[in-house]
């Protein structure tokens, strides 16, 4: 019904308030309005309010379906992606995960292996309506040496469909090692990746995470940690992370994912946590159907209690900006997932509670991962930015969220793409034992 010409008028659109800034609607208690989208040459010409009577006759009419920006999704791993069937986790632990995936690393991670499995995972994102990704890259030696050129290949091939980033990632232990940290920053800093590290409760975590910020502003890279993704109520390196960038005088975007604990902690902690946190701009992202996998696993024949998730509430009434993401898909640390961004915020809304209100939730999808990203005007509905949405069957939170909406429409630079999944034919031959 798009017509492929990339100029046409979207006529009774649903809008959400808080992924379209200049729109002046009428909009529900869910924070939804009907609108009008001119599209033109594959972009937004303009998006007004929805008037019937002023509806020109050749539009195309939405029926009131709700339309959204294309996703972003700021944290996965698809270096890591679709492994499981060669490496499933053992006892679906974070522990058996680490170990898990070291194993495969070593032996299996060649640069056509990481690069036909990203790829994989990139079609995916996209056929869902994905527009940036960014991932992490395990860079702990010799991986480093072959998953980068990967990553700089893979982001030249997808350019114009995805944006991709990547940041490396290493334990904080790897730090330690001076000479050969630096030549990974300085590796970083020539794909223009971001600066990432996992943090643990190490003793000497403070003049680690100290050379971490000092390698970022020595060559002017963001940051983006895995912070406390555990239920020890002791893990407190969110709080180090932002003392870290207070004390280093840091003024570059700092993303940090998990925080698993903070949920567990007594409250003045909680509080004192916060506050830094705000006060040092951090932006945390939680990761839904990860954390809810690995966490609170106590072995054979329990239920997990806990959801593992953190607090966004609390930060985002603090100002925090806040996203959620995919993190893995099909890999020892998670084992489901196809980067659809839908289906994260679907279960972000059952378990983090994006409802009653949904508010500015879905910012957490959209726009503000766009922002900590750096992507200008990507993640909102405005005119004169990129005709790159996704129209719904929908008309409603809960039509959108109650089925997966496997047919709805990806529309970018105006025009309708083809939505094909991969087949997971395609990886048997790299999933042989
Ligand atoms: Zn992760």
């Amino acid at each position: 019904m798009i017509p492929a010409s990339g100029s046409y008028l979207l006529a009774n659109a649903r809008l959400h308030r808080s992924l379209t800034p200049g729109l002046a609607a009428a909009f529900d208690s869910d924070g939804f309005g009907l609108a009008d989208i001119a599209v033109a040459d594959g972009k937004i010409a303009g998006i007004v309010a929805h008037a019937k009577s002023k509806t020109p006759a050749d539009a195309i009419d939405l029926g009131g379906r709700i339309v959204l920006p294309c996703f972003v999704d700021c944290h996965t791993h698809i270096d890591k992606g679709h492994i499981w069937p060669r490496k499933p986790n053992p006892d679906g632990t974070f522990m058996g995960a680490l170990n898990a995936t070291g194993v495969d690393r070593a032996a299996r991670w060649s640069a056509e292996d990481v690069a036909r499995r990203m790829d994989f995972s990139l079609r995916s994102a996209y056929a869902h309506g994905t527009k940036a990704v960014r991932t992490h890259l395990d860079s702990v030696p010799p991986q480093e040496e072959i998953s980068w050129p990967v990553f700089e290949t893979m982001r030249e091939t997808w350019r114009g469909r995805i944006e991709l980033q990547a940041a490396c990632l290493l334990g904080i232990e790897g730090v330690r090692d001076k000479a050969w940290f630096e030549r990974l920053a300085k590796r970083v800093a020539a794909a223009k990746g971001v600066l990432g590290v996992v943090t643990y409760m190490v003793p000497d975590l403070e003049e680690l995470l100290d050379k971490v910020f000092a390698e970022a502003i020595k060559h002017g890279l963001d940051l983006d940690f895995h912070a406390d993704e555990t239920d020890d109520v002791a893990a407190i390196s969110l709080k180090k992370i932002a003392e870290a960038s207070l004390w280093n005088g840091f003024d570059g975007n700092i993303l940090v994912g998990h925080c698993c604990s903070l949920s567990r902690q007594p409250d003045l902690e909680v509080l004192d946590t916060l506050d830094k946190v705000a006060k040092a701009g951090l932006a945390v992202v939680s990761l839904p159907m990860c954390n809810l996998y690995l966490q609170d696993r106590r072995g054979n024949n329990t239920t997990p209690r806990w959801r593992g998730v953190t607090l966004l509430h609390e930060m985002k009434a603090r100002g925090i900006k806040v996203a959620v993401a995919s993190d893995n898909t099909r890999d020892p640390f998670y084992a489901y997932g196809d980067l659809d961004m839908l289906e994260v915020y679907r279960m972000a809304t059952r378990i983090l509670h994006f409802d009653h209100p949904v508010g500015d939730w879905p910012k957490a999808i959209a726009a503000t991962p766009a922002e900590v990203m750096r992507l200008e005007g990507v993640g909102t509905l405005a005119a004169g930015g990129s005709a790159d949405f996704i129209v719904f069957k929908g008309r409603n939170w809960t039509e959108l969220l109650s089925r997966p909406e496997s047919d709805r429409i990806v529309v970018r630079d105006g025009r309708v793409i083809e939505r094909k999944l991969p087949d997971y034919a395609e990886l048997d031959e790299l999933m042989v034992e």
